[in-house]
């Protein structure tokens, strides 16, 4: 059997750490299986390099970024290696380039564009167990090292299971699996057993952090077998991510996801004429900025208002591009004290009065919402950052997820 498994950033942050996945490795390797590990940096490490970046600049060149950043995984990759061949268990480092891992020159969220399995597939043939960097590739285009954006190391474990098609791809952190919100938020949340591509890929693109939302839509589109587990007690099963028809128990709800990294953009007196917005959102666009929830209010008297949100990452270059509509806005802030609070369920799809409970339980703690967006699988609401905490346990007592 071809197992991935890949190790998170506490689960190799200290050398201890690090001998413990090792064990996790040479018990799988014991059994005779074939493992590709796939590792993060140790914890804190990227925030450390980023730290260090921008005391120069808050705008570091993003090709030298990657430079730097990727040296994180580079480390524990190596490590992981020395500690397997001390031990007598053949392994093999490989930094993304030579695991064949292919990307476009969009530098710190580079998108992986090919795989070429060849190397890792002879290292396998040789007995060896490959440890790969995770969060990196090589820009097609530049050559330059190029990172997969934050949480990267699950989607180099996702791509790499799908593009070798290995039996399994089971993702070690620091928590047993899937739970119907944060945990760390709301002690009283419910590991789940299973839960579809669809409400995981939603639950993680909201700020779920527990999986990389790319490495979960790359899941769905290779269907690649992916448990989420954790290194720190390895003999508890943890949380299946499969396909909606897999699941027996569809609850309306399955999970509350927190985002506290969104700016909301405020643009007052917009100018109200044809491809105005067109023309706002193509330029933010162009800059590679996600935009995510947006607001347009009522035209009065040829004027408008536009509120969008941002991720904070790209707060920088978003005040760049708004430069270019100063002379057809009167005015434009930017509120970072908000974050967005979402409820997923596959359920919502057939059931009514679901959004209502939403807007009822966060109303009776006195929680203002700001803008509220809705699709088939989802309902989010951006609120003051202040109230984050409070609302999800809210929110989870009125689902009742604890149940
Ligand atoms: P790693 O460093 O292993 O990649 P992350 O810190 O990226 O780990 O993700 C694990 C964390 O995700 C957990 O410690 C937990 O606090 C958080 N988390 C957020 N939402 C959930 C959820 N619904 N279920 C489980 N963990 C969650
Ligand atoms: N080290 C990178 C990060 O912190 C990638 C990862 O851990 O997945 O974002
Ligand atoms: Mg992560």
């Amino acid at each position: 059997m071809l197992r991935v498994l890949k190790f998170g950033g506490t689960s190799v942050g200290t050398l201890d750490r690090i001998q413990n996945v090792a064990e996790i490795i040479k018990k799988f390797r014991n059994q005779g299986d074939d493992i590709i590990a796939v590792v993060s940096a140790m914890s804190g490490e990227t925030n450390k390099l980023i730290e260090y970046a921008e005391s120069y600049t808050k705008t570091p060149k993003s090709d030298e970024l990657d430079m730097l950043l990727s040296s994180g995984e580079r480390v524990t990759s190596a490590l992981l290696s020395i500690a397997l061949n001390s031990q007598g268990y053949k392994a093999t480092s490989m930094s993304g380039r030579q695991a064949g891992i292919v990307t476009d020159s969009a530098h710190t969220k580079a998108r992986i564009e090919s795989i070429d399995t060849s190397g890792m597939k002879d290292a396998i043939a040789d007995g060896n167990i490959i440890i790969v960097a995770g969060f990196q590739g090589v820009s097609q285009d530049t050559g330059r090292v190029s990172t997969l954006g934050r949480g990267g190391s699950d989607l180099t474990a996702v791509a790499i299971a799908g593009a070798i098609e290995a039996d399994l791809c089971e993702i070690y952190t620091d928590v047993d699996g899937i739970y119907t919100t944060d945990p760390r938020i709301e002690p009283k949340a419910k590991k789940l057993n299973a839960i579809s591509y669809d409400e995981m890929l939603e639950l993680a693109s909201l700020g779920a952090k527990v999986l990389q939302n790319r490495s979960v839509e790359m899941a769905k589109k290779l269907n690649v077998n992916l448990v989420s587990r954790s290194s720190f007690t390895p003999d508890v099963e943890g949380t299946l991510i499969t396909k909606e028809e897999e699941i027996m128990e569809k609850p309306i709800v399955s999970g509350i996801a927190l985002d506290r990294s969104q700016v909301r953009v405020g643009m007052y007196g917009v100018t109200d004429r044809p491809g105005i917005a067109s023309a706002i959102f193509t330029a933010l666009a162009d800059a590679n900025i996600n935009v995510d929830m947006i607001v347009q209010t009522v035209g009065v008297d040829g004027k408008t208002d536009l509120d969008f949100t941002i991720p904070t990452t790209d707060w920088e270059i978003c005040k760049t591009v708004m430069e270019k509509f100063k002379g057809e806005t009167e005015n434009i802030d930017y509120n970072d004290k908000i974050c967005k609070v979402s409820i997923v369920g596959v359920g919502m799809k057939s059931h009514t009065g679901v959004a209502s409970k939403a807007f009822t339980a966060l109303g009776s703690e006195n929680i203002n919402i700001r803008i509220i967006s809705t699709s088939e699988i989802k309902i989010s609401m951006i609120i003051d950052e202040k109230y984050a905490e409070l609302a999800v346990r809210a929110l989870h007592d009125a689902y009742e997820l604890d149940k």
